[in-house]
């Protein structure tokens, strides 16, 4: 495992108990994680890597002077070292495009 790559995050993270050689694993291959950062719920798991994370955000509308609540949802990979269900809260990262829609990855699992 590298360090590096995670304390670059300077975020506190639970590291993943298990190990796994899966290509996109910020944990144990070299994927390097920057960027956003956010925390959400997993709302779907769509095939074997990829899941479906929503978490709420605020817009401002300039003609009220105030926030109104939205909602975002986005397609996440999610490393076989990470057990995620329906449900969870997780911690998802930004990371190169994986594939057309990914973007992200799940670095924590919270609800475990
Ligand atoms: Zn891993």
């Amino acid at each position: 495992m590298k360090k590096q790559d995670i304390s670059n995050t300077g975020i506190n993270l639970k590291l993943p108990s298990k190990s796994c050689d899966d290509n996109h694993c910020p944990f144990h291959k070299g994927l390097k994680i920057r960027g956003n950062f956010f925390t959400g719920k997993v709302t779907k798991i769509s095939s074997q890597k990829t899941a479906h994370v929503e978490f709420p955000r605020l817009f401002y509308l300039q003609k009220y002077e105030r926030f109104e609540k939205r909602k975002s949802r986005i397609h996440v990979h999610s490393t076989p070292c990470i057990d995620i269900k329906v449900g969870d809260v997780v911690k998802i990262m930004e990371c190169r495009p994986i594939s057309k829609m990914k973007n992200f990855v799940i670095i924590e699992n919270e609800s475990t």
